[in-house]
């Protein structure tokens, strides 16, 4: 029997234990390693709590889940409670689905002044991640800025726009909801340095700002290029340049507004002790599609700053790591022997959830030609690993763990959410009696 290892029970995680049980049948146990004791890494804790359907992808993952052969091992940080040397002794191949957890830094200055936060951070908060329970971001003043032209910078802006009645059927832990519904921003600037025609926004997540019930977005016709330009664009890209346009003849008739500042490069961020303002530099593009500083500057106010301008993954000790591309050394997904990686911390922080598929299922096809079923003797696999964590302490759930602390959750919701999240690890372990 072959026993793989994946660290990382997201997307690119599960989908590699789909591809390995397929290949492998009954000659394989695919044990799937996680930090949380709970599964699905950012389907849980990024994809926005208003955007239910998207996290129903993860029933295809309980499937996977409940096959013979897999098994889930939760509450395990590799790196710090095993090393990957050591799963390499016990398995027969590590496949790394570690993502890309870490806000990428703005490399500004003033952007450690409190008021300043990440992206990961905000949305960690407002999706019940362990790490990011305590956040309280200043939601006091009137004004927030999002720099960032992609879908995390809308989920943010959007989230912040919201009314209490938007967040019916959502998952949104009960601290954001309480926090948003106190909240005082009236105006959300997204920043972005280029154009319109360069978003990386795609038309589902910005249709959804035409139609919010007291936001609306605002639009300045003059930052698009003459509407021929649009016939030369993808036609994902071409959709959503449409929908922009048609922003800039919306009304502007409610309370709130989130305005769209294009070719706007953010330059420092400035206050007295806290973030109030953020100092901007007009763009323009060059010959290459870059941003071009003009030296025109400008002041935008804000109380709260979110940066959502990528993420990184970090490195794990023996495991060569690409300094550039923020993810781990790989080619094809093959970082050494027997070692792989897939997803986020494969490919760099980009793609949606479908596109971790092929990576997961050309990882396993790799994996199976390297490693044919096996007749001789066994590598220690999860018990080997379970008695190494008990050892040094660590408490391992498993998926029985899993599935009570789901439960717990779904009869905790409070009435149309799908669930009470735990927002710390000690609340999912407590429930379980520990
Ligand atoms: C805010 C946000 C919103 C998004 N919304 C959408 C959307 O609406 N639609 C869409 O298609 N895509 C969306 N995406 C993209 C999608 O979430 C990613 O493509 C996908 O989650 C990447 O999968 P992954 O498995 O590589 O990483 P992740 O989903 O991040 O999973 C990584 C897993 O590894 C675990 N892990 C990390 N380090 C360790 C360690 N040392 N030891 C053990 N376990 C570890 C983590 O706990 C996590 O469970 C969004 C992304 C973000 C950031």
């Amino acid at each position: 029997m072959r026993q793989f290892a994946i660290v990382g029970s997201g997307p690119a995680g599960f989908y590699t234990a789909e591809a390995l049980a397929k290949a492998y049948g009954e000659a394989a146990r695919i044990d799937i390693i996680d930090r949380y004791p709970v599964p699905y890494g950012l389907i849980r804790f990024g994809v926005a709590p208003d955007h239910q359907s998207l996290k129903a992808v993860s029933k295809r993952y309980d499937a996977v889940a409940d096959s013979a052969g897999v098994d889930f091992i939760g509450n395990v940080t590799v790196g710090r409670d095993v090393s990957v040397a050591e799963l390499l002794e016990l398995y027969d191949a590590v496949i790394l689905a570690t993502g890309a957890p870490h806000d990428r830094k703005l490399g500004i200055p003033g952007e450690d002044l409190p008021g300043v936060i990440g992206s990961a951070e905000f949305v960690g908060w407002y999706n019940g991640h362990p790490d990011f329970a305590d956040l309280d971001p200043p939601l006091g003043g009137s004004h927030a800025v999002v720099i960032g032209n992609g879908n995390v910078a809308l989920d943010c802006a959007r989230i912040l726009s919201k009314t209490q009645h938007e967040f019916e059927g959502s998952d949104i832990v009960n601290h954001a909801l309480a926090a948003l519904d106190d909240s005082a921003i009236r105006t959300v600037t997204i920043l972005g340095r280029r154009g319109p025609h360069q978003i990386a926004m795609t038309p589902k997540e910005l249709g959804e700002l035409g139609h919010l019930e007291a936001s609306v977005p605002i639009v300045d016709r003059a930052d698009f290029p003459p509407e021929s330009a649009d016939a030369a664009l993808e036609p994902g890209l071409r959709k959503s340049v449409t929908l922009l346009r048609g922003f800039a003849s919306l009304p502007a008739d409610k309370p709130k507004r989130m305005v769209f500042d294009f070719f706007a490069r953010p330059v420092r961020i400035e206050g007295d002790g806290k973030a109030e303002r953020i100092v901007v530099e007009r763009t323009e593009l060059d010959e290459k599609g870059g941003a071009r500083g003009t030296g025109e500057m400008y002041e935008v106010p804000a109380a709260l700053v979110i940066s959502a301008i990528g993420y990184s993954t970090p490195p794990l000790d023996g495991v060569a790591y690409d300094e550039r591309g923020t993810k781990f050394l790989n080619e094809n997904g093959r970082i050494g022997d027997r070692l792989y990686a897939v997803g986020w911390a494969r490919r760099g922080p980009s793609g949606t959830i479908g596109t971790n598929r092929p990576d997961g299922y050309e990882v396993a096809e790799q994996v199976a030609a390297a490693l044919p079923p096996l007749e001789g003797e066994e590598r220690g696999g999860a018990a080997g690993l379970k008695s190494l964590l008990r050892s040094r302490g660590v408490m391992a759930t498993d998926y029985d763990d899993w599935r009570k602390i789901e439960e717990s959750e779904t009869a905790n919701a409070r009435p149309g959410s799908p669930r009470e999240k735990f927002v710390r690890v000690e609340h999912m372990l407590g429930r379980l009696g520990r």
